[in-house]
């Protein structure tokens, strides 16, 4: 049994929204409503809560309510999870998490500083009982039973900078804060007009995204060889925090992305019998 979490005392963070390009002052408070509220201040405090059937993938996972959204809830989501916080109201003046630098590491570092507090009520684990695999064109991700919290992530780029690249987590909280917490966002230089045509990343600079023209990294150096790849497990963790429970179970991913993460969780909420609530056991990361 694991309980609930919170903070113990408030958080304040602001900085700019990498598609939106929006300045964006964002106050996490403790709370012990059990759920974790996204409150849109410069909307009259519309609230919109972490659903994974009111979510909408382009290039970032956004929460949709209505005529409410907001944008570019993986980094976040994914430093919650990890952290086990899964009870938090979070009050923002605009419509988009900020970027930061690009990682989830400032974000971590801030959320920790407080210390975290744990509730009465439990936590309701997912345990994986029978594999599957997902797929969308040459993409692909699956899940099987596993002792403990795993992801797996394949890329494939034709790019000299990136190449194929594979990473292996066995989730813990010191491993996700030296590994996979710092792994910056990328973009391709010859994709930034098209995104900005779409609306798209408005808010995206040097300092804020590794990105690559067709033969290297032009803002360089690089936290790690293989960034990239631990970027995706970043990525793929805040989009499977979307339902709201901790896994065990291990999630294998080949060149996917939010749409394919978000529709395995639609896949595991349509099908009961792959999936059971687990009472007795937890992943380790939630040792911490
Ligand atoms: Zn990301």
């Amino acid at each position: 049994m694991v309980e609930k979490r919170t903070i113990q005392r408030e958080v304040f963070l602001s900085g700019v929204g990498i598609h939106s390009g929006q300045r964006v002052s964002l106050t996490l408070r403790p709370s012990a409503c059990g759920r974790i509220v996204f409150r849109r201040l410069d909307l009259g405090g519309r609230e919109i809560e972490v659903d994974p059937l009111k979510v909408e993938s382009k290039n970032s996972s956004s929460l949709i309510s209505e005529d409410c959204a907001v944008q570019t809830v993986e980094h976040l989501l994914a430093v919650l999870h990890i952290l086990g916080i899964d009870s938090i109201e979070i009050d923002l003046d605009g419509g988009e998490i900020p970027v930061m630098d690009g990682s989830a590491l400032p974000l971590a570092h801030a959320i920790l500083e407080p210390g975290l507090s744990r509730l009465p009520s439990q936590k309701k684990v997912v345990k994986i009982l029978r594999e599957h695999t997902l797929r969308e064109g040459q993409a692909s991700l699956s899940f099987s039973p596993d002792q403990d919290f795993r992801l797996t992530y394949s890329i494939e780029f034709p790019h000299p900078a990136i190449g194929s690249q594979e990473f292996s987590f066995a989730a813990t909280r010191q491993g996700f804060l030296a590994e996979i917490a710092p792994a910056r966002t990328f973009g391709f230089l010859k994709d930034v007009l098209e995104l900005w045509k779409r609306g798209l990343a408005k808010g995206g600079t040097l300092e804020n995204a590794v990105i690559l023209d067709d033969e290297k990294v032009i803002n360089g150096p690089l936290r790690f060889p293989d960034e990239f790849v631990r970027h995706k497990i970043l990525d793929l963790i805040g989009d499977l925090a979307l339902w709201g429970h901790p896994f065990l179970g291990h999630f294998k991913a080949y060149r996917a992305g939010h749409s394919l993460h978000l529709k395995t969780i639609h896949f595991l909420l349509r099908n009961p019998d792959f999936w059971a609530f687990e009472e007795s056991e937890a992943p380790s990361f939630l040792d911490a």
